[in-house]
């Protein structure tokens, strides 16, 4: 569960306010879009869902933790909980698709007993089986994607956080992200998009919570981007 109660975030350099007294819940297993134009404070709701900013005011419940609260030293197993991809993939391109997605795990200390296992399973569920020895350079950007989603998957996150995981992609390659998204979601993980693709967002009538100049301004269950559309 993501729970934010009256949460204010201010820049206090430029004194700009990017989220102002917003709440909303989202529970296990739901699956909902973050959307608002440029500067709505989307990369700012982010952020402190990751811990790497603190809210000016209010709080942030996630997993029933108080993130807020987080020691520094507590900040790296919290984030384990979550899952995140981004529009750049952030792949290492000087590792092959299984080391990718092994070295996340690697970095986490997992033995090699449980990499050995748990890869070609992430692998196999964004349908990559096949492409485990390919070089990140050899392949599509949908399939790039795939692996940073495989990636994400490998602490079986509680939730998953897409931060426009389909910018750098063609429509039908987008649909297929978001089905896996989508598959990702029916197992039972938190999914989580923030984007602007308006298409996707009609498309999948899913829950959408909108953001504009750090105000939470819709908040609608199988909605879609605009009212005019
Ligand atoms: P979005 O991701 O929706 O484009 P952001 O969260 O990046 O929106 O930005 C929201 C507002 O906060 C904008 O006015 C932006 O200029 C400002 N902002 C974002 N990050 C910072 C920062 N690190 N310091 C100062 N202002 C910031």
């Amino acid at each position: 569960m993501v729970f934010f109660n009256r949460v204010t975030k201010i820049y206090e350099k430029t004194e700009t306010k990017a989220l102002n007294n917003v709440s909303f819940y989202i529970d296990e297993g739901e699956f909902v879009f973050i959307i608002g134009t440029s500067g709505a404070g989307k990369s700012t709701l982010t952020k402190l869902m990751l811990c790497e900013e603190k809210p000016t005011e209010g709080e942030i419940i996630i997993d029933n933790i108080e993130i807020s609260g987080l020691k520094h030293r507590q900040i790296p197993y919290y984030r384990r909980r979550l899952g995140m991809v981004f529009q750049d993939f952030r792949l290492l391109n000087d590792k092959n698709v299984f080391d990718n997605v092994a070295y996340a795990m690697q970095i986490d200390n997992y033995t090699t007993k449980e990499i050995r296992r748990v890869v070609p399973n992430v692998l196999s569920m964004v349908g990559l089986s096949h492409k485990a020895k390919a070089m990140p350079y050899e392949l599509s950007g949908g399939e790039q994607q795939r692996v940073a989603l495989a990636r994400a998957m490998v602490n079986e996150p509680s939730i998953l956080i897409a931060d426009e995981p389909t910018g750098n992609l063609d429509p039908a390659t987008a649909d297929e992200i978001m089905q896996i998204l989508e598959d990702i979601n029916k197992r039972g993980t938190t999914v989580i998009v923030v984007t602007h693709a308006t298409d996707i967002v009609n498309k999948m009538k899913k829950r959408v919570i909108e953001l504009d100049s750090g105000t939470m301004v819709r908040d609608e269950t199988g909605g879609v981007y605009s009212n005019d559309c």
